[in-house]
């Protein structure tokens, strides 16, 4: 099937328009997400759009496919970061799932028949993934899986959990390995849904592991080998925080356009200030280098090279550009913008998510400092 990319940019707005923008709002105050979105989501194949035809994929470029998760978030966040994780999981087992696991379960992600989720962090382990506690031990033809995962999006509306354990206990880093965990499975329980400060329509919860029993099957990669996988995943998650943030971004920037021009003040709208003119212009100029960034890890993504240089960087830019995009929106607002019925103040806490999620700011500027330097060492 032929995909008009220009038709199925106006399908996701009407989408949007029909119904997200409606209950955006009642979303984060009850901190739902509104399951009957799938339905439509599904007929307009969009959690399908960069996976292979062979699994029900679309084959699109992953610029187009992530400009979706830019556009819904431009309407609610946390229905963005559905996408992001989602995506995130079945890219994993895209790459490395053997050939049942993808029969078994990315068929179904890619149609969005089931939805996935990650589940690596822990109450203490979040920058420093090493240090999980929770354990797989080996009986027969089985693994036992026993610990608490943290911050788990996509927590209960999730099928499929991908969840990082300890294999061997003294080997830190080289002792963690990738399950596929199955919604259901005896002993795995959802204790808390976490009442976050912003994309609260994305569901956040634990997820208490005990005595879970699930098949040798299930691991994803050998034995001890997991981490680098789901550090390589993670990767990926980053190109949809960028996403998002951009999404956030556009929509605050929008809005204190139209502010701006509505607003009057000692007998003129306010744009006609140039403080408000400066304001407008370092947001849209930040805005512009989000795209260039993000267009950029996208290509590098789509020619099937090492992109994690790439996604990095622009997480770390987009992150503190939709932080100060959102603060000058509400700026340029006034006390309007500090009120709940404006949307800039919801957006304000959405958008802080992007410098903390899927590695924080301080963690990938190192990353990213330590790969330039190695990148141009002298030896
Ligand atoms: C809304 C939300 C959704 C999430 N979804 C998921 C999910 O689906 N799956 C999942 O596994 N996790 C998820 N997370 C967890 C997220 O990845 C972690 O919150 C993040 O990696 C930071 O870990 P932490 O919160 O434990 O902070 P910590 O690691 O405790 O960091 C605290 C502070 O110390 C700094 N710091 C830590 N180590 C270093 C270092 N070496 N150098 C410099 N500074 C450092 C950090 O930058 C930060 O400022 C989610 C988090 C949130 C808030």
């Amino acid at each position: 099937m032929d995909i008009n990319k220009e038709m199925l940019f106006l399908d996701v707005r009407e989408l949007c328009e029909k119904y997200i923008k409606p209950i955006a709002k009642q979303l984060d105050e009850i901190s739902e997400f509104p399951k009957e979105i799938l339905k439509p989501m599904r007929e307009l194949k969009l959690f399908s759009l960069h996976y292979p035809k062979e699994y029900g994929g679309l084959e699109l470029d992953y610029e187009t496919s992530f400009e979706i998760i830019r556009e819904i978030s431009k309407y609610s966040a946390g229905i963005g970061l559905l996408y992001a994780v989602h995506w995130m999981a079945a890219d994993v087992l895209l790459k490395y799932g053997t050939e049942r696991q993808k029969e078994k379960y990315l068929k179904d992600l890619v149609e969005g028949n089931k939805i996935a989720a990650y589940a690596i962090s822990e109450p203490t382990a979040g920058s420093d993934a090493a240090g999980i506690k929770a354990t797989a031990s080996k009986d027969e033809d089985c693994y036992i899986l026993n610990g608490n995962k943290y911050f788990c999006t996509n927590g209960s509306l999730a099928d499929i959990y991908i969840a990082a354990c300890k294999t061997d206990e003294e080997k830190g880093a080289k002792g963690i390995s990738l399950f596929i965990l199955e919604k259901g499975t005896k002993g795995m329980e959802i204790t808390n849904v976490i009442d976050k400060m912003g994309c609260r329509s994305s569901v956040t919860t634990d997820l208490v592991l005990k005595e879970c029993r699930i098949p040798s099957e299930n691991m994803i990669g050998e034995e001890n080998k997991g981490f680098k996988i789901a550090m390589d995943g993670l990767v990926g998650g980053r190109l949809g925080m960028c996403a998002i943030g951009i999404g956030i971004s556009e929509a605050a920037l929008n809005k204190a356009i139209q502010h701006s021009n509505n607003r009057i003040a000692f007998g003129k709208p306010i744009s006609s200030l140039y403080s408000i003119q400066s304001k407008i212009s370092n947001m849209y100029i930040k805005l512009e280098a989000c795209r260039a960034l993000f267009k950029k890890t996208c290509k590098v993504r789509s020619s099937h090279k090492d992109y994690s240089l790439e996604a990095s960087v622009a997480k770390v830019f987009i992150g503190e550009a939709v932080n100060s995009i959102c603060y000058e929106a509400i700026q340029i607002m006034g006390g309007h913008g500090y009120v709940r019925n404006n949307e800039v103040e919801r957006l304000y806490r959405d958008g802080r998510l992007i410098d903390i999620g899927v590695g924080t700011s301080e963690v990938l500027n190192m990353v990213i400092g330590s790969t330039i330097l190695k990148m141009n060492s002298v030896d």
